[in-house]
């Protein structure tokens, strides 16, 4: 099987992760998509919302699609989850499956930033899907990447030996800070989230302060 696993806060989810998750599992022809929830870090911003509510959350959004799921493996315990150890959890749990990370080209270009990134991309293959207000150009500056090893789908080597393919989506300016201030100012979050989504963080008072 060829898994994708699609790492976030999803705080909250919202229509421009389904749709990315959608669109990444049809150009990369995978069997399933795994929606991986982060944990809650030690030092908490002040807007993240309990696990158990994203958590929640993510389940409402993705449920009635079979090839969506939710991965726990970052929940289970209380200390931060770094993702070169998610990694090596993963390919232990599914030593018979091709693994793709799904990410936006924003958190791509953070990863000189995250834990053992070197490491990382030695242990997992990237999918990275372009978000507006980061083009491919700028994408393309991060200093992971290598030489281009296919141009259709454009796949880049990554510094630590595995590869990253960018995949052109439909741009959906959408984002979790947009729908947190949304709620804040009381306005309207209909349309950008799914209204299983939309009416437990009313019925929950999610994100009001
Ligand atoms: P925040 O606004 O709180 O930073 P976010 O909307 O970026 O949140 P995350 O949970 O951090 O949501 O995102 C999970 C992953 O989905 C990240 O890799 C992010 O780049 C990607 N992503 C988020 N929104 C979009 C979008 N509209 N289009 C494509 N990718 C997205």
């Amino acid at each position: 099987m060829r898994i994708g696993f699609f790492g976030g806060t999803f705080n909250p989810v919202h229509y421009g992760h389904l749709r990315a998750a959608e669109e990444a599992r049809t150009l990369l022809s995978l069997d399933a998509i795994q929606f991986l929830p982060s944990g809650n870090p030690p030092l908490k911003n002040a807007d993240l919302a309990d696990m158990h509510d994203r958590v929640a959350l993510t389940k409402l959004a993705i449920a009635g699609n079979p090839m969506f799921s939710l991965c726990d493996i970052e929940l289970q315990s209380a200390q931060k989850s770094f993702t070169v150890d998610t990694a090596r959890a993963l390919a232990e749990r599914y030593p018979q499956d091709d693994l793709i990370f799904i990410l936006g080209a924003d958190a791509f270009l953070d990863l000189p930033n995250w834990y053992r990134p070197e490491e990382l991309t030695s242990l997992i293959d990237f999918a990275v899907v372009i978000r507006p207000g980061f083009a491919p150009e700028i994408v393309l500056q991060s200093p992971f990447l290598g030489e281009r090893v296919a141009v259709e789908p454009e796949t880049w080597q990554l510094r630590g030996g595995r590869t990253a393919v960018f995949l052109q989506i439909t741009p959906l300016g959408i984002s979790s800070t947009q729908i947190r201030r949304l709620i804040r100012e009381d306005k309207s979050i209909r349309y950008l989230v799914p209204d299983s989504v939309a009416d437990y963080i009313e019925k929950k008072l999610l994100y009001r302060e």
